[in-house]
């Protein structure tokens, strides 16, 4: 799985910089989806072909009320535990500061790698600004500017040099499908009535908050995984909805998936969370199935408006099959399954290069690519270069100069040729052959 690395440190310190620096988009001929919010606290990042996620918790106020801790400090808390790595933003221009030592204390005590990174050093001498924080106890700091980019690559080497880089995983020959979606949205209660009530409880297991229930199930002659990211119950607590929720692991079930199935509340308003869970799964390139789940508790009127309220905030995932269940009935599950089978299906679809040329060539037929001053660029042919998502590669001619909505309409023309019902699909342009 793909490391997680959160950016901890006090208020001011450079760590949305650096966030936006480690999760800018490298690679400028992967389409992207305009118009979408993107969640600033958890991305997707890459140096070379090594994959990461990034969650920036925000700030660090380890202040303490009246015994409470500060909520902000309690997410920052639960980040750095699921974290796999995390990078301690500290000041080089301010120095050391008493609430750093407070945090240092703090991530002294946690299992996990963490690498001090003096911000702001751009004009500096390294030796000179790094030296007082080697007091925090946190081994040798390194030094960078966030804003002008120094230093932040050997950064980011130097923590993912701890995780073993990947094996290419046997991809499962089944849909492995997450099942994702808010607190109280009725995830587990589709789980339960998916699998029915013994089985869960048999794999009702303890275990860390960022684990989610990976479970094997037939359905008729099919074989599936669930991966269940409520899965960890913990009898007795007030708070067992938020407790069990976690952002990174709902990011690692999707990373894990091939079919995420995103559930929504029919009783409840569609949040910007709702909406930003399902634009993070499209940015994973995640084939999709929308579950609006408590259907039967909606009287005719909401329906309609909760109809509208979907298409206007998650209507973006246009590839999606949308479907109205009621897991407590145990309603619209076998249409459900279907989507997930096709969403599956087409997810992991191999096209042979010439099929995909074709395509290629018949799409150009009925509507060329506008002239870009003088020079029509050239599309040449097709291959295939992944699946989960499936990617077009198309090489060519001044490849650059294709514009977005031509693109859009390849896009679409892929889509439409090859039935790819519920996954995203992404075009890219091999430039310089
Ligand atoms: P956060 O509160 O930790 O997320 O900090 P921000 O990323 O919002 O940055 C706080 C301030 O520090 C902003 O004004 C940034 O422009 C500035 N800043 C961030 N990184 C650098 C850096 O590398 N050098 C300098 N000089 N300023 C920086
Ligand atoms: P989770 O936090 O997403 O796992 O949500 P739960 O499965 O724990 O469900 C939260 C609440 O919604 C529980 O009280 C469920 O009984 C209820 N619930 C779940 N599915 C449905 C449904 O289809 N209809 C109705 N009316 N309630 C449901």
């Amino acid at each position: 799985m793909k490391p997680t690395i959160a950016l901890v440190g006090r208020p001011n310190v450079g760590k949305s910089t650096l966030f936006n620096r480690l999760t800018k988009t490298r690679d400028a001929l992967v389409a992207d989806y305009p118009g979408l919010t993107r969640d600033r606290h958890y991305g997707h990042g890459r140096v070379g072909d090594r994959p990461y996620l990034v969650v920036d918790t925000g700030g660090f106020e380890p202040v303490v009320d009246d015994g409470i801790m500060h909520e902000m400090a309690r997410q920052t808390l639960q980040a750095i535990d699921e974290a796999d790595a995390i990078i301690f933003i500290v000041d080089g221009r301010s120095g050391l500061t008493p609430q750093d030592k407070i945090i240092a204390q703090r991530l002294r005590q946690t299992q996990r790698p963490v690498y001090v990174a003096v911000n702001k050093v751009e004009g500096m001498t390294r030796s000179v600004v790094t030296a007082e924080f080697f007091e925090l106890g946190l081994g040798d700091p390194g030094a960078i500017s966030a804003s002008h980019g120094e230093g932040v690559r050997e950064m980011i080497n130097e923590v993912l040099e701890l995780f073993p880089v990947e094996e290419e995983e046997e991809e499962a020959n089944h849909p492995k499908f997450a099942v994702i979606g808010r607190p109280n949205v009725g995830k587990s209660t589709l789980v339960n009535a998916v699998l029915g009530e013994e089985r869960v409880i048999a794999f009702d297991e303890p275990g860390t908050t960022r684990d989610s229930v990976y479970i094997d199930f037939d359905r008729g002659e099919k074989k599936y995984t669930i991966i269940d990211t409520a899965g960890v119950r913990r009898r007795g607590k007030i708070d067992e909805a938020i407790e069990k929720f976690s952002v990174v692991k709902t990011m690692q079930a999707i990373e894990d998936a091939n079919v995420v199935v995103l559930v929504l509340d029919a009783t409840q308003e569609v949040s910007d969370q709702d909406a930003r869970l399902a634009s993070f799964a499209l940015e994973a390139g995640r084939a999709m199935v929308v579950a609006v789940n408590k259907w039967e508790a909606a009287n005719l009127e909401q329906r309609e408006i909760i109809k509208r309220e979907v298409l206007r905030k998650v209507g973006f995932l246009s590839f999606a099959q949308f479907h109205y269940i009621s897991a407590l009935q145990g309603q619209g599950l076998a249409e459900l399954f279907k989507s997930i089978d096709q969403a599956y299906h087409a997810a992991m679809i191999k096209i042979p290069t010439p099929k995909l040329t074709r395509a290629l060539q018949l799409a150009i037929e009925r509507q060329q690519p506008p002239l870009a001053g003088k020079i029509r660029p050239k599309l040449r042919y097709a291959h295939q270069g992944g699946t989960n998502p499936p990617v077009v590669v198309i090489h060519g001619n001044a490849l650059e100069k294709v514009p977005a909505v031509y693109w859009r309409y390849l896009e679409s023309t892929f889509v439409k040729t090859f039935k790819l019902q519920g996954t995203p699909l992404r075009v890219q342009f091999k430039l310089g052959d």
